[in-house]
């Protein structure tokens, strides 16, 4: 850290009841110090054991966000990167089993010199060391979430890791962000601060006091209630910020600067910044209240009950609708009701289709009847990775009389393995290490849609996947109209499949919904829901 203008901190953490959306807080506040030009970076510090979420079930914990040098981490690191300017990387998340993980190793090579391991000062030591590691010297400020709920078992080391940095650093250079919840009781008509209170307390017996409070709640929280919150919490009434239940998470940054949140961060922290220019999220607001048209997606997967399991390309969506002033209107299709009933039926009301990245056997015939649908009804669709996979393959059956076409992920003796391992690949015993993660570079053919939406040749995209498009199957494909027009510069693997003769069809084998952004909707997504409005 640079000694003249250190990095400040600030951290946020969460009290009463899980899922308030401390992430979204983290984002926005990011959001909203970006405007006073000051440097962001963010980080994430997850209580729980499994040592990254690469093997967590999308349905207990939403999907897993991919940075671009390949880490699976946690789905808050996106909304980190969607409202600010700061690129996410492995070390900008980390958790409890990491952490352990990490002591463990060092204990076992004698590292500590046969001194007994403990939680306090071993594990907080790990972590303190874990949440300044990220931290670069241009970084004005580093804003730390820490998962999990005040009072919980597993938040205990790191809470009382921040309190350590702050006793190290001084309060000039650490602010404390407390989220909670003032639920509203319908029986007394009344949101009630105990809750909030109880939660502060909570906090102050692991040594924190919180210097600022959001407060979550479905209504407007009238100014005699956030006094009252101000006044038993201890904290300085303009310190008491409401998070009102929003029609849109993009409203959160001007949300907060309305009621001056970004100046009590920058006079508590004593750092010198400018005035905030709010025009990016003035415009985007504004874009979200004005649409001039809606647009009905449907994505077709297999975790449809819960909508973080996409979150991305839900987001890349909203983004998309932001561009092009429409509102676009995202419906969740299970895949395998698709395969039960007559898909036509549930289709017909969209007006593109999405097929997005997936894992296994599960709902697969139901995509692929989604695709054949968007293929022969010029529907626009748009198929990222399984689902440019699953497109090769209703392509392969059905228009090149593969009917025995298929992906040796699900059937490893497919006579028409159109989806495969790469050669070397194969040699892989370990199928963790054989996933391709993270950026890669792609080249695109100057004729093709994608090159057109892109506006240039040379693109790098994010990647979570094994399987590849069998470049035996290369030639067969475009001699019917489905060519290759993404490859990567050595020509050896297909990032893109387009179909020739129709509206929008483009397959992708990367995630382009990890880059996409409020402030710069994915070039992808844009024409895609552009081309399904006409
Ligand atoms: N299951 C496919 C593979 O491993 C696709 C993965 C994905 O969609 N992320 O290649």
């Amino acid at each position: 850290m640079k000694a003249d203008r250190p990095t400040k901190f600030i951290f946020v953490t969460g009290g009463v009841v899980s899922s308030l959306g401390k992430g979204l807080v983290a984002a926005s506040v990011g959001a909203l110090l970006e405007t006073r030009g000051l440097r962001v970076t963010l980080l994430k510090a997850d209580p729980y054991l499994n040592v990254d979420p690469g093997t967590m079930n999308p349905r207990q914990h939403g999907e897993v966000f991919v940075t671009h040098d390949g880490a699976e981490t946690d789905l808050d690191l996106g909304h980190y990167e969607r409202f600010t300017n700061a690129v996410m990387s492995a070390d900008n998340s980390f958790s409890t089993g990491r952490v352990y993980d990490a002591v463990i190793t060092k204990e076992r090579r004698g590292d500590y010199l046969g001194s007994t391991v403990q939680v306090v000062p071993h594990i907080t030591d790990e972590i303190r060391r874990r949440i300044l590691a990220p931290v670069h010297d241009a970084d004005d400020i580093a804003i730390v979430e820490i998962g999990g709920t005040v009072g919980d078992i597993e938040s205990l080391p790191f809470l009382e890791a921040i309190r350590q940095i702050r006793s190290e650093l001084s309060s000039e250079h650490v602010l404390f962000v407390h989220v909670t919840l003032v639920p509203w009781l319908e029986a007394a008509q009344e949101l009630k601060t105990k809750p909030t209170q109880h939660s502060v307390k909570n906090l102050r017996q692991t040594g924190i006091q919180p210097d600022v409070l959001i407060c979550r709640a479905s209504r407007l929280i009238p100014p005699r209630v956030l006094q009252k919150i101000s006044m038993t919490c201890d904290v300085p009434r303009q310190a008491a910020i409401q998070a009102q239940d929003l029609d849109s998470i993009y409203k959160l940054p001007l949300h907060f600067y309305e009621q001056g949140l970004d100046q009590v961060i920058v006079d508590k922290l004593k750092i010198w910044a400018r005035r905030p220019d709010l025009s990016v999220w003035q415009k985007i607001s504004s874009s979200l209240d004005a649409p001039q048209g809606t647009c009905n997606i449907g994505i077709v997967g297999k975790y449809v009950d819960v909508i973080d399991s996409y979150k991305s390309v839900h987001e890349a969506l909203i983004h998309a609708g932001i561009a092009t002033r429409l509102r676009v209107v995202v419906s969740y299709i299970d895949a395998e009701q698709l395969e039960q009933q007559r898909s036509e039926e549930i289709l017909q009301k969209l007006q593109g289709i999405i097929v997005p990245g997936g894992f296994g056997e599960r709902g697969i015939d139901g995509k692929i009847q989604a695709i054949n649908y968007c293929r022969r009804r010029s529907i626009p669709f748009l198929g990222i990775c399984y689902g440019m996979q699953l497109a090769v393959i209703e392509f392969a059956r059905h228009q090149l009389h593969l009917p025995q076409a298929g992906s040796t992920e699900i059937e490893p003796q497919a006579p028409d393995p159109v989806i495969d391992l790469m050669p070397e690949q194969k040699t892989h015993v370990d199928k963790g290490a054989s996933m391709r993660l993270g950026a890669y570079p792609c080249k695109l053919k100057r004729d093709s849609k994608a090159f057109t939406v892109y506006g240039r040749e040379d693109i790098s995209e994010r990647h979570r996947h094994r399987f590849e498009f069998n470049n035996a199957y290369r030639e067969h494909f475009a001699a019917q109209g489905m060519y290759c027009s993404g490859v990567s510069p050595d020509d050896q693997m297909v990032e893109i499949m387009e179909l020739q003769g129709h509206p929008w069809f483009v397959c992708c084998q990367f995630h382009p919904e990890l880059q996409s952004s409020p402030r710069q909707a994915h070039p992808l997504f844009r024409a895609f829901v552009e081309v399904a409005y006409q």
